[in-house]
């Protein structure tokens, strides 16, 4: 099983920096965590902007950024590497947090309660002052360089009981509170994401807004920033509002036909 990566160019820091709105003082805690060579734990919902935050970080800090979305079949040896056989012969390849670690580069664990147990075990002496990577299939010890980083993220309104990350874990990260940005920050990412004009981005966010409000009744999440950004796209596509709305902020927060009148009928009141 091979995890699923995303680095940016080796070699070189990234070329541009992701546009990323602060609703904090976020980029201040990163740059300190960076500094004095701490973990960092991004707890949120889905799509409220935390992948694009340490896109952002990453490229204002210079680093190189591995990213893996983790999921449940992810074992420590995706991360950490494995022996291939290539052309007769056994070689090592790394995996995203190996190649991290030696390139003093962030490494980016997304959804990390996913991931299967084994991977807190490759995690644990990362994530205190040791800061090594045991590698027991090739007998190497990496020490972590000054520039590498770890950063993990979970949705704590995923979570059950069995999944949640045991306190031994938790406990070794500098955590931050990832919510939804403010509605008039929130209008201006939507805005700038999008295209379309911010007046005609205000109602959509009042509507994510009262969407979710209802979040824990029939809803199990609320409209994520991302959603609200690929329909103000649609509607500065030509789309028509109605379609748009439909598509983007109710379609995809249920199936159930009775729950779906009920956020239509929100949504024709809040227009
Ligand atoms: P998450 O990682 O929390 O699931 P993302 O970082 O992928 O979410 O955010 C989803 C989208 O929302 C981004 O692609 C971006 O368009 C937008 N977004 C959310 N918050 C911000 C922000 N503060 N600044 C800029 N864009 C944002």
């Amino acid at each position: 099983m091979s995890a699923a990566v995303s680095g940016q160019a080796a070699g070189t820091p990234p070329a541009a920096v992701p546009f990323y709105a602060p609703v904090g003082d976020e980029v201040a805690l990163f740059e300190h965590a960076f500094r004095n060579r701490l973990p960092l734990l991004l707890k949120g919902p889905t799509g409220c902007g935390k992948t694009r935050f340490v896109a952002h970080m990453a490229a204002r800090l210079g680093r190189r950024l591995y990213t893996v979305a983790c999921h449940d079949d992810l074992t420590a040896a995706d991360l950490t590497g494995r022996y291939l056989l290539k052309g007769g012969d056994t070689v090592w390849v790394d995996g995203p947090l190996t190649r991290a670690v030696r390139e003093g580069a962030i490494c980016y664990l997304d959804e990390v309660v996913e991931a299967r147990k084994d991977v807190t075990v490759v995690l644990h002496p990362l994530t205190d002052d040791r800061r090594v990577l045991p590698l027991e299939r090739t007998g190497e010890l990496l020490e972590a360089p000054p520039g590498f980083m770890l950063v993990v993220s979970y949705n704590p309104g995923y979570q059950n009981v069995l999944k949640g990350l045991k306190p031994s874990t938790r406990q070794r990260f500098l955590a931050l509170d990832f919510g939804f940005p403010p509605p008039d920050a929130e209008t201006a990412i939507v805005s700038q994401e999008s295209g379309l004009p911010r007046d005609r981005c205000v109602p959509l966010v009042r509507l994510a807004g009262a969407l979710r409000d209802l979040k824990g009744q029939d809803l199990e999440e609320g409209v994520s920033t991302r959603l609200l950004v690929y329909c103000a796209t649609l509607i500065a596509g030509g789309m028509k509002p109605a379609q748009a709305i439909r598509a983007a902020m109710i379609e995809p927060l249920s199936d159930e036909p009775d729950v779906k009148q009920a956020l239509l009928r929100v949504a024709e009141i809040t227009l």
